[in-house]
């Protein structure tokens, strides 16, 4: 391979451009990052930090309809619709209720699986391998509950869990109390999740940063990749207001973005931003030791030596990246009836982020059908920590024409031409 024909740009600077780099770099690519903002400071900046390789039930579950319905009415509720007239939102909304069925998410949740556990293997060799300081713990997780009622309902998850293999232990009241006393004495019962970790993203994203730059990555920040240069089906550069970086492959990870970007390519990107809130404070007085899910509220709780987060909702209201301040208060207001303490101290940083949300439950990892060396690399939803490593490695094997290590089927962008035969 010559030099002219193994230089890649990787559009967006979140996990999944940072896991591509990292693969490409190994296979022996020149690669450039080219960012609209700071590397890192998209939806992969403030979220929770947990690498979930058992979280293979995606949101478009049956029953999603009528929660997210009841929730319409509810003041502060955990998922919000912006009314407004929208064409690609009301074709996303009802493609995504057509999904709410049990075979389309149990195709999902396989498509997921094979991903989030390849995934978690590459993390645990690369945090072996790299020793990025990013407070990277593998201690489980857990799902807690004040109610017996939706403590046996999170039962029907278990079952479904335990036929792709997945163990997941009950804990009753004493038993939750004797693992993690640093919750709050009135809740009903837990499930414990032991194979999940989890690590402080922007640690993760600075870690990354040194390391790829270290070896050689160009990352241009503050660069707003604007149109592509195309000879013959084949984009030969991108153009940010200043610069024409030229390239023989292109990868576009631009996370919520990616639609528009993909449309100037002409392809059509089913994604839609789903605004999350989180809330950063020091490290607590009582607090979980473990990441804890408070799943009657939709709020996540992680702790790390030195702080702790909250983070939760999901806002489809676009583009709209201001801070809602009651979603913001909603975070800590519910934490404090699962956590042990009167509060949850001073908060430190306030967040939002726009996960790239497709209707399916799974992401975009393809070759673009149009232009033979642009390759989609998007649409990871909740979960694009979880699935980075495995992402950035199967791009980078489509990249150097390799046998993928995954069937990549499940992430191919032909399924959404495919609706009526995959619900
Ligand atoms: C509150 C919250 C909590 C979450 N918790 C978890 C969790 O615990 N575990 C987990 O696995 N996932 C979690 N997620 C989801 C996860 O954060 C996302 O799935 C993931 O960050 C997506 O990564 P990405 O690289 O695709 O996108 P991003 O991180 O958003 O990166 C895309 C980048 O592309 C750049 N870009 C866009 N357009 C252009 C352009 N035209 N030119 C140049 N650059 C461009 C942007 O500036 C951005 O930096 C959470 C998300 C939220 C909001």
């Amino acid at each position: 391979m010559n030099k002219k024909t193994n230089d890649a740009v990787i559009v967006g600077g979140g996990v999944i451009g940072a896991f591509t780099a990292y693969y490409l770099l190994e296979k022996g690519w020149h690669v450039t990052i080219v960012d609209k903002g700071r590397f890192g400071s998209g939806s992969s900046e403030g979220n929770c930090g947990l690498v979930l390789p058992n979280y293979i039930l995606p949101v478009n579950m049956p029953g999603t309809l009528l929660k997210a319905f009841k929730w319409m009415f509810t003041n502060n509720a955990p998922l919000y619709v912006k009314p407004r007239f929208n064409l690609d939102l009301i074709q996303w909304l009802f493609n995504f209720s057509r999904k709410c069925t049990m075979k389309a998410a149990l195709s999902a949740a396989r498509g997921r699986h094979v991903l989030l556990q390849r995934s978690f293997e590459l993390f645990l060799s690369i945090m072996e391998k790299e020793k990025l300081q990013c407070n990277w713990d593998v201690c489980g997780s857990l799902h807690v509950y004040r109610t017996k009622k939706e403590w046996e309902a999170y039962r029907e998850v278990v079952i479904l869990l335990r036929d792709f293999g997945i163990p997941v232990e009950p804990l009753d009241h004493d038993a939750l109390a004797r693992f993690e006393p640093g919750l709050s004495p009135d809740l009903y019962g837990g499930w414990l999740s032991r194979q999940t970790a989890h690590l402080w993203p922007e640690k993760l994203m600075d870690g990354m940063y040194r390391l790829l730059t270290g070896r050689g990555v160009t990352v241009m920040e503050n660069s707003e990749v604007m149109r592509f240069q195309s000879v013959n089906g084949r984009v030969v550069a991108v153009e940010t207001g200043e610069k024409t970086i030229p390239g023989a492959e292109i990868v576009i990870a631009a996370g919520a973005w990616t639609p528009m970007l993909a449309k100037q390519l002409g392809c059509t990107v089913p994604i839609q931003p789903g605004k999350g809130y989180s809330i950063t404070t020091g490290k607590l007085d009582a607090a979980p030791s473990v990441p804890c899910f408070f799943d009657e509220k939709s709020v996540v709780a992680t702790p790390w030596p030195d702080g702790f987060r909250l983070g939760g909702t999901m806002e489809f209201s676009g583009y709209d990246d201001t801070l809602n301040q009651k979603r913001l208060t909603a975070l800590s207001t519910a934490a404090v009836q699962y956590i042990k303490g009167s509060g949850i101290g001073d908060i430190e940083k306030e967040w939002c982020g726009l996960r790239p949300m497709t209707y399916d439950g799974l992401p975009i990892i393809d070759r673009s059908p149009l232009l033979e060396n642009v390759t989609i690399a998007a649409g990871h939803n909740m979960l694009g920590l979880s699935m980075g490593p495995g992402t950035g490695q199967l791009v980078a094997e489509m990249l150097n024409g390799e046998p993928p290590h995954i069937d990549p089927k499940p992430y191919a962008l032909k399924r959404f031409s495919q609706n009526v035969n995959t619900t």
